[in-house]
């Protein structure tokens, strides 16, 4: 594949753009592979990109019931930080965040990853315990976050407003190296260089079955016919509990929308991500200009694929008390998605109860910047058996009480 650079683009330009290859095929899906990954979003393409790549596993296939990156991965509003309470959470997302650093050269595929700084307000006594707390656990496990003061956080940001009458900001867990990417292109970085090192990405073709034969997996039912494996893995976010019903397993994750909306594009305003839990909302500027807004989950579960009008009343009015400057903003255009959640608000990355199966799922609100991180470790578990970041996310938690609790860093926050 040739690879993109700026003398790329510049001897493309000299022939009108047309030598460009298409940055992955749309191959016929064969009868066997050696792994089945159910689901091209972020998590499922870049376990395939790191099979081959540290495991040099490569008879791989994708397969994508509609577009890749059109679920989740295509529909988040980006947030990546590391600032998580639990040490088994520490050391994957800061795995993450870490990779996320070059992985546009990684990639060969620019990314634009943005390491902006994101800002967590602490606007409760409560809220300002459980962020100190959160502090002092990442400076143990190495992972760079800070609390600064109100004071700080008027120098870091000045369009908040620290002194609003519900809620003054009473202090914020800084994390300076978080930040954004943008997703689509993250699934495309990830989609590309898996489909050079041999990974087939088979669009547009639904799981309907799983075929178990005495307990094992041996391949999948598909809206192309039947495919033959010993290792399937699912990732399939939001339709994980559709999926483990078909291997006749159940697990323990809810499946509620979630939505966010971007407004109108204006000129740079707000250089960071910035966070309020407290009064339900968040917000960051795309490089286009829009306001890109966080709200909350659905309060039911469901598999809607949309947005809803309270939400944006909710949302809209938390925001315009944390930034009055945004009150005469107009709304663009609001979406949602479904997304796995766990009673412990961590992931799932573990063998099935099913053999030669896998599940990565559960990443909830906040998986899209555990991207690379999950990939890596769900690799190393399909290939090994094992992995030493997968190990503590094991399904089998539930049933030993060993939660890994995230409720305060996953709830709202993504
Ligand atoms: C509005 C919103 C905001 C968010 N904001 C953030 C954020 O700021 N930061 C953050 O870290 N995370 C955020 N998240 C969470 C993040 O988007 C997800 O955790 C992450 O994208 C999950 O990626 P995935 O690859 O597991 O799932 P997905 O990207 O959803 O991919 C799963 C794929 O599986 C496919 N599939 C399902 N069933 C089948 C089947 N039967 N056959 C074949 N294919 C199938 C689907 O079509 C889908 O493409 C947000 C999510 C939403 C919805």
């Amino acid at each position: 594949m040739k690879r993109y650079s700026a003398f790329a683009v510049a001897k493309e330009a000299l022939g009108y753009h047309q030598g460009w290859e298409r940055a992955w095929g749309a191959p016929e899906m064969k009868s066997e592979y050696d792994v089945i990954i159910i689901g091209a979003g972020g998590h499922g393409l870049a376990t395939a990109y790191y099979l081959a790549k540290n495991h040099g596993v490569t008879n791989v296939a994708v397969i994508e019931k509609g577009w890749l990156g059109g679920g989740n991965t295509g529909r988040n509003t980006t947030i990546i930080r590391s600032n998580y309470l639990q040490d088994a959470s520490t050391a994957i997302f800061e795995k993450s965040r870490s990779l996320y650093e070059d992985l546009s050269q990684q990639l060969n595929f620019n990314i634009m990853f943005s390491p902006r700084g994101v800002l967590m307000l602490a606007q409760t006594e409560h809220e300002l315990r459980a962020w100190k707390r959160t502090a002092h656990a990442n400076r143990i496990a190495g992972v760079p976050s800070e609390m600064v003061t109100p004071e700080k956080v008027k120098q870091i940001c000045p369009i908040i407003e620290t002194a609003g009458p519900r809620y003054p900001v009473l202090g914020a867990l800084w994390q300076a190296r978080g930040g954004t990417a943008r997703h689509d292109a993250v699934a495309w970085g990830y989609a590309r260089a898996a489909a050079e090192m041999g990974v087939d990405i088979i669009q547009r073709c639904e799981v309907t079955g799983v075929d178990v034969v005495n307990g094992a997996v041996t391949g999948l039912q598909t809206s192309k016919g039947p495919v033959k494996a010993k290792k399937v893995a699912m990732v399939v976010a939001g339709h994980s509990g559709v999926v483990a019903d078909m291997a006749g397993f159940r697990l323990p994750v809810e499946s509620v929308a979630l939505q966010a909306l971007v407004s109108e594009p204006i000129k740079p305003l707000l250089d960071i991500v910035v966070m309020a839990n407290t009064v339900h909302g968040y917000m960051s500027q795309s490089d286009k200009g829009e306001m890109v807004i966080g709200g909350g989950a659905d309060s039911y579960n469901n598999y809607t694929q949309r947005g809803s009008f309270h939400h944006i009343e909710e949302t809209v009015r938390a925001l315009k008390e944390t930034f009055p400057v945004i009150g005469r903003l107009k709304m663009l255009r609001q979406w949602g998605g479904i997304v796995d959640m766990t009673g412990d608000r961590s992931p799932i990355i573990s063998k099935a109860p099913v053999e030669g199966m896998f599940i990565n799922c559960g990443w909830g609100t906040g998986g899209f910047k555990a991207i690379p991180g999950s990939g890596w470790a769900t690799a190393g578990l399909i290939a090994n058996g094992t992995d030493p970041m997968a190990d503590p996310f094991t399904l089998g938690r539930f049933t030993e009480g060993r939660m890994i609790d995230e409720s305060v860093a996953a709830a709202v926050a993504h």
